[in-house]
């Protein structure tokens, strides 16, 4: 499997971070040595002093696919998680001021926390949607799927053009506003709706 990302697609995060609104997905890639599953902790890395969380829906992808119109996209897709794209904003900085790929800054060991998924046939309205992040109980991060710039159906289409999607890969679909700082001993409970999704400490 392998995990794609979109980057800025939701605007009050685009401001918090002083980005430009993009003409089409900023889309990049982890590996899957990015992946904690079972609320595994995750470790805070010696090569960042500025690791962020970032909250998002991730969607399963459900069979092969490539350049698949927007109109057949929900197709492609059978079910919904939780994930953490934690970022190392010290190093993207850096890099986003050189002009040079991020990979370092979003694809290291453990960047990638994801929850069980959900099967979509278990979810109300995929359009309207909400997730949230606590960090230490304080509600840091709240988003819903119909304030994303593009919606699921769009994602898959484009991302499809460039790459085949496979079954098994996974795509984080951007955070809203509310990113920040994580510290060692920290703990962040990610919810989708009303359900816990994730539950694990920064060690
Ligand atoms: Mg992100």
């Amino acid at each position: 499997m392998r995990i794609f990302a979109v980057g800025r697609n939701y605007q009050d995060h685009i401001s918090e971070l002083k980005n430009q609104k993009p003409s089409a997905p900023v889309v990049f890639t982890k590996p899957d040595t990015a992946i904690l599953r079972n609320n595994a902790p995750f470790y805070y890395p010696s090569f960042s002093k500025d690791i962020h969380h970032e909250v998002e829906l991730v969607i399963r992808i459900s069979k092969e696919g490539k350049s698949i119109e927007e109109k057949f996209a929900s197709k492609y897709y059978d079910a919904v998680a939780i994930g953490i794209d934690f970022t190392a904003r010290d190093l993207q900085d850096e890099l986003k001021k050189q002009g040079l790929p991020w990979d370092i800054a979003k694809g290291f060991n453990g960047s990638a926390p994801l929850s069980e998924f959900i099967p979509l046939d278990e979810i109300k309205d995929i359009h309207h949607l909400s997730f949230s992040l606590k960090l230490n109980n304080n509600t840091v991060q709240q988003g819903s799927t119909q304030d994303m710039i593009f919606g699921i159906d769009g994602i898959i289409s484009y991302i499809s053009t460039f790459f085949t999607l496979r079954k098994g890969d996974v795509i984080f679909t951007g955070t809203p506003s509310g990113v920040g700082p994580v510290k060692i001993g920290d703990r962040l409970i990610a919810y989708l709706e009303d359900k816990e999704m994730l539950n694990f400490e920064i060690k």
